[in-house]
């Protein structure tokens, strides 16, 4: 396979803070379709790879290609509309509105959120709402006030306002904190779901849900990659054990 075909190509990527490299020197390929979790203890540079794939950070060296195109010197919107969705920890959804006003003013159109309330609702977008309510398990709460929603359900929600954009590439760092076993379960699902239409990276600790979701497991370690491959491999590798899975 040609690095032209995978969905995301990092390369030798590298970030110095004030000389200190969070990430350092690394490389990663993404298939297209390909759901890629990534471990390591607190402070491997997890969070720190996502915000700069996103463009939330500079990358002080190195290559990132999405679909072929380099992103490195690229703003952080001309990447979500390239295609990529982030997810962050803490979800920013509107209290206020309905799930389905929330989910309606994320359609890519760039309405803001004020705009929405004189917005007639096409049929598209209509369509759009329900199809995406129902792939995250809302369709019977569209009518909601966002704030009233378990925390599951807001993160499923936040994750339905980036599917709006149709991301080809969705990132998530730890998305099941705070989840009882049951959101948990359905979040899996969700995942496995989404993932047949683009590539998605989640970060997370809880193994339980490595294993029952991921297709591949990158572990990091001090901004560099120590592992990689199927979970039972990277689960026997003494070197995983003995940063990571050993505490
Ligand atoms: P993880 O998500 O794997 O726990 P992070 O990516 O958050 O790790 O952090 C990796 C390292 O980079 C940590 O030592 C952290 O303190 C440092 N770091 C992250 N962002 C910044 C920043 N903006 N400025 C300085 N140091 C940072
Ligand atoms: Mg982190």
């Amino acid at each position: 396979m040609s690095n032209t075909d995978f969905a995301l190509a990092v390369e030798d990527l590298t970030v110095s803070f004030d000389g200190f490299k969070a990430i350092d020197a690394l490389t990663l390929y993404i298939d297209r379709n390909e759901l890629r979790v990534i471990i390591g203890p607190n402070g491997a540079g997890k969070t720190t790879l996502l915000d700069l794939i996103c463009g939330k950070t500079r990358a002080s060296g190195g290559s990132i290609k999405f679909k072929n195109t380099e992103l490195t010197r690229m703003a952080e919107h001309q990447r979500v509309r390239l295609g990529i969705g982030r997810k962050f920890q803490t979800p920013s959804i509107y209290e206020n509105l309905s799930v389905f006003q929330n989910l309606e003013v994320s359609f890519p159109a760039g309405r803001s959120v004020f705009g929405a309330l004189a917005f007639k609702c096409t049929d598209e977008v209509r369509a759009r709402v329900r199809a995406v309510a129902q792939d995250v398990g809302l369709i019977d709460k569209l009518d909601i006030e966002a704030g009233l929603l378990s925390h599951g359900q807001k993160q499923w929600l936040e994750i339905g306002m980036l599917l709006m954009q149709e991301p080809e590439l969705l990132m998530l760092d730890e998305p099941i904190a705070g989840m009882s076993a049951r959101e948990r379960e359905l979040t899996a699902e969700l995942l496995l779901r989404i993932c047949k239409n683009r590539a998605v990276i989640v970060i997370e600790h809880d193994m339980e849900f490595v294993r029952r979701i991921a297709h591949k497991v990158t572990v990091m370690h001090q901004g560099k990659i120590l592992a990689e491959g199927p979970m039972e491999q990277v689960q026997a590798d003494s070197r995983v054990i003995d940063v990571y899975l050993g505490h």
